[in-house]
């Protein structure tokens, strides 16, 4: 009897182990194939990392059905047959490089020459630099007129210089006159130059293209004329389009005598876009829109009649256009009734559009912070007393600064 319970007791512990075993090694299974595919992850990045790697180069030149003369840029010239061919070939003789020297190695499937030194992974058609192509394009931008607040004079200029021009080219060639090549926009930061440029190009289908003065004033020489005629190339391109160059004093300021260094090479660019606003046509529906918080600064020479001859100021929102903005930009907001912006708008005097649109956000975060569904009139309240607050410090240091 006792031995028969002995056994029982044995056999009882032992199938508990069996099964305290079994869970382990299925523990251990599951380590293991947690192992395998982190094996295999690192095998494919050690795979890719092992890959030479790749050049951005430019595209010179076409040198025949088969080649092209590429430019890879620290390393000078190569040519290379076409996509289609995928093998690079020695630039300048024109001849298949037989020295793989000093060269990336080549991919498995160009074994059969054996020492070839780049692959051409593909070719972008636009011939433009890389460097422009990097900048804005928006194919037509999604701001329309009625989303700007109070600037009923200046939209009306804009669609004359520019709307007409693209739409009705018939206008100006049955009077015999020349098309305006383009706009100044100026006025105080946050007043609406952008938004108004981006709406024109709306309503005119235009594709938009967006640089910034100081993005054009390049640390080497030329680079920054070359890529003021590279932009022009690339709005021919994708005409009919908006060139809009924000910030345009950067380059455009007044030419100093005598300057020297850097400033040559900024003088340099700004030569290149007056040669580049002579050259080009306007009837290829191309137009240039400039932008500026410093009209005093601008050298005339940009302004001169022929080139950017209209200017269209932008002065800081009167009572009206404030309440305007206000109520676009609380559109879409979920308001309680009896919201009144026309006195929130009295309250901001001197406030741009962009400080508007900040009361509407922030009102819309007070609410959010009390966890609420609507924005209500003590919210607005709240949101204005912050964004004046900050307006008055800016005036403070600014009155503190010319003391
Ligand atoms: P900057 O000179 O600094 O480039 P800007 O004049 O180009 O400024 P925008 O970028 O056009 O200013 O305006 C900033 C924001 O302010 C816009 O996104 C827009 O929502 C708002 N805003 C400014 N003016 C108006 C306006 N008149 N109506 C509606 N919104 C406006």
């Amino acid at each position: 009897m006792a031995l028969n319970s002995f056994f029982h007791n044995k056999i009882e512990s032992l199938e508990l182990e069996i099964i305290e075993r079994n869970s382990k090694l299925r523990r251990l299974e599951a380590q293991r194939n947690d192992y395998n595919s982190r094996v295999r992850l690192l095998r494919e990045e050690l795979g890719l990392l092992q890959q030479p790697g790749s050049y951005v180069g430019e595209v010179v030149k076409v040198m025949g059905s088969k080649r092209v003369l590429v430019k890879v840029h620290p390393e000078g010239k190569y040519g290379s047959s076409g996509p289609g061919h995928r093998r690079y070939i020695k630039a300048n003789s024109g001849e298949t490089c037989d020295s793989a020297f000093g060269y990336l190695p080549i991919r498995e499937d160009a074994t059969e020459l054996g020492r070839l030194t780049h692959y051409l992974y593909g070719e972008d058609g636009a011939n433009v630099d890389p460097l422009v192509s990097l900048m804005m394009v928006e194919k037509v931008p999604d701001s329309t007129y009625d989303m700007i607040g109070g600037l009923d004079q200046q939209i009306k200029e804009i669609k004359e210089v520019i709307e007409l021009g693209l739409k009705h080219p018939e206008l100006f060639e049955s009077l015999g006159i020349a098309q305006p090549k383009g706009v100044l926009l100026y006025g105080p930061p946050g007043t609406g130059k952008t938004l108004l440029a981006r709406a024109v190009a709306h309503h005119t289908d235009c594709r938009f293209i967006r640089v910034s003065g100081s993005e054009l004033v390049q640390k080497y020489i030329g680079e920054g004329s070359r890529m003021v005629r590279e932009l022009f190339v690339m709005a021919r391109e994708h005409a009919p389009s908006i060139i809009f160059m924000d910030e345009i004093d950067s380059i455009g300021s007044s030419r100093v005598e005598g300057s020297s260094g850097g400033d040559s090479e900024v003088q340099r660019t700004m030569l290149e876009l007056l040669n580049q606003l002579d050259g080009f046509e306007p009837t290829k529906n191309i137009k240039v829109i400039m932008a500026t918080n410093r009209l005093d600064i601008l050298d005339p020479a940009l302004l001169r009649p022929g080139r950017i001859d209209r200017k269209i100021e932008f002065p800081p929102p009167t009572v009206e256009a404030r309440a305007d903005i206000l109520r676009i930009h609380s559109r879409s907001m979920n308001l309680t009734r009896g919201i009144d912006l026309k006195k929130i708008a009295e309250k901001m005097n001197g406030c741009s559009g962009a400080e508007l649109k900040g009361v509407c956000t922030e009102a819309g975060m007070y609410a959010l912070r009390e966890r609420r569904i609507h924005v209500t009139q003590e919210d607005f309240d709240l949101a204005t007393a912050k964004v004046l607050n900050k307006h008055d410090d800016k005036e403070m240091s600014l009155s503190k600064l010319w003391k």
